[in-house]
């Protein structure tokens, strides 16, 4: 009897009430070809309640942020000084997890079920009594491929697809597969794992009868931001990929369907799909952008160059909340949607709400600090039509603010812009400037993505604010050099005089100042682009 049925029985002789099912679960996720986003919504929900994260070297990194921030993350790439843990040995680790109840993810690469050993791991985990569900993924022998323009199959092209593996194990002295055979048997041909045998497996497919002149190709990295795609025909397909410097992980993919690869391309489909774009703004405040670039087939980084920290006086905080409280503010100014949520936040730790604001009208500096009140319960009696300092005071002056009998109050970051309260004086209107934080450069930015601008890795800079560009030239120890084969992207005037200052020039600058207003401007620019670059 195997270790696994004699510790089932041993769980069934002893005092447990065998009828009740056991807590700990096991879930065997595919985790798509790369792209967190293709990952299923049953996986997602699955890691999302993880108590145990079990992944390998393919998972991505954005994946594994979505466990739990409690969840024990192991690498079964790495675990444990480098070292690999052995199929046993991860398959011991998951029947231990699940025996001590926990809900256990084993996250794979692709689907589970195709070259990933997730049947061995499903059989181990029933032989342990410990209750499995496989959640399908897709695999990169597809989804990978599509990533990079070929479909397996197309009407009038390829009618059949085989997936094979290219690997030779180097305890068997050729590979499982008969390669020449499968030449002329099945229409497009995809090999995993064959990245290091490319001249071995194009010359077996030749010697069954596949024309040298077919067309193929090699995609390394696919779904992920490091997408690199050869193509060629079969007899030069190794040599052009060898000169590429392709190597693993790589799909290697034989057939008349590598031929449409040119056309169906995702860069020739939609603007933005494959561009590698930089979101510097707080991770809290990133994910419309991030989910509508990722929506587009783009690759957002996130390197979240604002941290925020928080700067207030607490008796500047009373006294100006007893002012307000009293109707002493004809205005009360805000100039981003941070300082909309600080200041609602530590006026709900003191018991205040919305109703504070009742005798007071309410600004916001444009469409976004506007669209933060609503989501706070308040609605802006004004937002001037730039989101600039000085269109603030020009419409506030408009509103009557320098003959009214109430002051403005403006809660805001520290280091902001003098602007307002500078022109306001002037025009003899009282102004009570709140510190509410201070947006600084994060303490320890994320050191891959760090890396990825460093090396110029990097299609497009995304500034949402000043401050983002500030501290991102902080982060980057003032060497900005990297930046300058990128395009620069900034949401409206002001950050755009930010980027100028730092040195650097604003490719692109959204008219309307918001993230979707900054996302319509690049949509605009690369679709632009792309004709001006076809019309050459
Ligand atoms: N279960 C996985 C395959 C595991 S075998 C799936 O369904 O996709 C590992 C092989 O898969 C790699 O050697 C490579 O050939 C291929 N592979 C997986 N992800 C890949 C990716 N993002 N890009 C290129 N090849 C990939």
């Amino acid at each position: 009897m195997d270790k696994g049925s004699e510790r089932l029985l041993a769980r069934r002789r002893g005092d447990q009430d065998v009828t009740k099912a056991p807590n700990g679960h096991v879930w065997l996720v595919g985790a798509g070809p790369g792209d967190p986003g293709l990952i299923t919504v049953a996986g997602l929900h699955a890691l999302r309640r993880a108590d145990v994260v079990v992944h390998d070297r393919l998972a991505s990194p954005e994946l594994l942020a979505e466990a739990p921030p409690d969840a024990l993350l192991v690498d079964a790439g790495k675990a444990a000084g480098d070292h690999t843990l052995s199929q046993e040995e991860i398959c011991a680790l998951l029947v231990e997890h699940g025996l001590a109840g926990r809900r256990v993810v084993r996250l794979k690469g692709g689907d589970p079920y195709v070259f990933g050993r997730g049947g061995e791991e499903a059989m181990s985990l029933a032989a342990a009594g410990v209750p499995c569900t496989v959640v399908p993924g897709i695999t990169s022998a597809i989804g990978g491929l599509s990533r990079a323009g070929i479909p397996v199959t197309h009407r009038g092209v390829a009618t059949s697809f085989a997936v094979v593996t290219g690997h030779e194990d180097p305890t068997k002295p050729a590979s499982g597969v008969d390669l020449e055979q499968l030449a002329c048997s099945v229409d497009t041909i995809v090999v995993l794992m064959g990245a290091s045998r490319l001249q071995e497996i194009a010359r077996a497919l030749i010697a069954g009868g596949r024309p040298p002149s077919t067309p193929a190709a090699v995609v390394q990295w696919a779904a992920t931001p490091d997408q690199r795609t050869v193509t060629a025909t079969l007899d030069g397909i190794a040599a052009a990929a060898n000169e590429a410097g392709l190597g693993a992980p790589a799909l290697f993919v034989v057939g008349d369907v590598a031929g449409l690869q040119p056309q169906l391309d995702p860069r020739s489909l939609a603007p933005l799909a494959g561009l590698r774009v930089l979101v510097t703004r707080t991770r809290q405040q990133a994910s419309t952008l991030v989910s509508a670039l990722r929506a587009e087939g783009a690759y957002p980084i996130e390197l979240p160059a604002i941290q925020l920290e928080e700067r207030v006086d607490d008796a500047e905080l009373d006294r100006t909340l007893g002012q307000l409280r009293e109707g002493c503010y004809a205005w009360v100014v805000f100039t981003s949607a941070n300082a909309v949520d600080r200041y609602i936040d530590l006026l709900a730790k003191r018991g205040a709400d919305a109703r504070v604001f009742a005798p007071t009208r309410v600004c916001a500096v444009g469409p976004a600090t506007a669209d933060a009140l609503r989501r706070r319960g308040l609605i802006a009696d004004l937002v001037p039509p730039s989101a600039v300092g000085e269109s603030v005071v020009e419409a506030l002056l408009d509103a009557g603010a320098a003959s009214s009998s109430g002051s403005v109050l403006l809660p805001r970051a520290e280091g902001a812009r003098e602007t307002i309260p500078e022109e306001l004086a002037k025009r003899g209107v009282h102004v009570d400037e709140l510190t509410l934080y201070l947006a600084a450069p994060p303490s320890s930015p994320p050191a891959a993505q760090l890396e990825r601008v460093r090396g110029g890795g990097i299609d497009v800079v995304t500034f949402t604010s000043s401050s983002t560009v500030r501290n991102l030239v902080e982060v980057l120890g003032g060497d900005i050099e990297p930046l300058r084969a990128a395009t620069i992207a900034s949401i409206g005037p002001q950050t755009s005089d930010a980027v100028r200052a730092a040195g650097l020039v604003p490719d692109i600058e959204a008219q309307e100042h918001t993230v979707h207003g900054l996302l319509d401007a690049l949509r605009e620019h690369f679709w632009r682009a792309r004709i001006e670059g076809e019309a050459r």
